[in-house]
């Protein structure tokens, strides 16, 4: 056996493992095997994942070690996942701050940094927005701003916004998420040279739906990932507890510990750092009612269940 070295899985795909050398910066990659000790102990690499591996003969190679994950998704199923930009057209689909808040609770659920993205500014430009869409994209910036997310504002029709985009994934590994429709397959083929995911035009014309089996890849921009496939674009609480969720949701995370009471839902307890600081006007009034809404949903599902 040859020695040891160090690289990153960018593909999986029947059973081989394509691993990224850390020491070569060509495209190529490494097919491996997996070592069977991973499935004894129930482990199974992920895309993402850095590894060691040793070169076997035909340029093929093994995984030898799987090196501990920062995180791990399961929507597209990718560990060490850095940032995920989630992705909100300003209009066509409307701005829906409760589904923008419900997928910021499953990215800080998983712990993975979110960065928001507000797309289709032209059409801002252009006048194509009702005044609540104008008004839902401006509140977006001053609500999340405020929470210490950044926010980018894209256009992949008018290629605006997108460098800036480039620049923050730079050295990342990220992942992008959000509702059909807002334009992130665009918005990666925009950031990707030569990448060109199809479209929703496309797949409609075709008459068949977008990203069906397809397996993610991650996609090397030089000097960061990305993953070449759209995130989690439909969400249930499913694995979420409903004491995390105070947690997922910064500003509370922040207050909880001086709550009166350990574990304190922030409903009705008395003594409630939350609850004073929304009647101070210190947390947002959409932010706390999608809380409440969320945490009667998964009431819901656990009494289902
Ligand atoms: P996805 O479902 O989130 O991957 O969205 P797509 O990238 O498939 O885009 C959905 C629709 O929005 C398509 O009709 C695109 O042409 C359109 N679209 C995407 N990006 C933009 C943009 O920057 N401006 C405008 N006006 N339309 C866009
Ligand atoms: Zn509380």
């Amino acid at each position: 056996a040859g020695d040891s070295r160090e690289g990153r899985i960018v593909k999986a795909l029947s059973g081989y493992y394509y691993v990224k050398d850390d020491e070569n910066d060509s495209g190529d990659t490494v097919q491996c095997r997996a070592r069977g000790v991973f499935k004894k102990r129930g482990l199974s690499p992920l895309v993402g994942d850095r590894v060691a591996y040793v070169l076997t003969e035909n340029g093929e190679g093994t995984v030898t070690e799987l090196r501990e994950r920062s995180s791990e998704l399961i929507r597209p199923p990718v560990a060490n996942i850095d940032v995920a930009i989630l992705v909100f057209s300003v209009t066509e689909p409307v701005l829906n701050l409760q589904l923008l808040d419900k997928f910021l609770v499953h990215i800080e659920h998983a712990g993975i940094p979110a960065v928001l993205c507000l797309s289709k500014r032209d059409l801002e430009a252009e006048g194509e927005m009702t005044e609540e869409a104008a008004e839902a994209a401006s509140s977006v910036q001053r609500i999340y701003r405020k929470l210490g997310y950044e926010v980018f504002g894209t256009s992949s029709r008018k290629h605006s916004g997108i460098e800036e985009l480039q620049a923050r994934l730079r050295g990342h590994l990220a992942v992008f998420a959000g509702q059909s429709g807002v334009g992130k397959s665009s918005l990666l083929n925009a950031i990707v040279p030569g990448l060109t995911l199809e479209t929703n035009e496309i797949s409609n014309r075709l008459g068949r739906g977008k990203h069906t089996t397809r397996h993610v890849e991650l996609v090397d921009i030089g000097g960061g990932y990305v993953a070449d496939t759209p995130g989690f674009s439909q969400l249930d609480f499913g694995e979420l507890g409903i004491e995390d969720l105070g947690y997922c949701f910064v500003e509370m995370r922040e207050l909880s510990p001086s709550c009166k009471f350990r574990g304190c839902t922030h409903v009705h307890e008395p003594g409630c750092a939350v609850l004073s600081a929304l009647e101070d006007g210190d947390i947002e009034r959409s932010r706390y009612d999608n809380y409440l809404l969320f945490l009667e949903e998964m009431k819901d599902i656990k009494r289902r269940y």
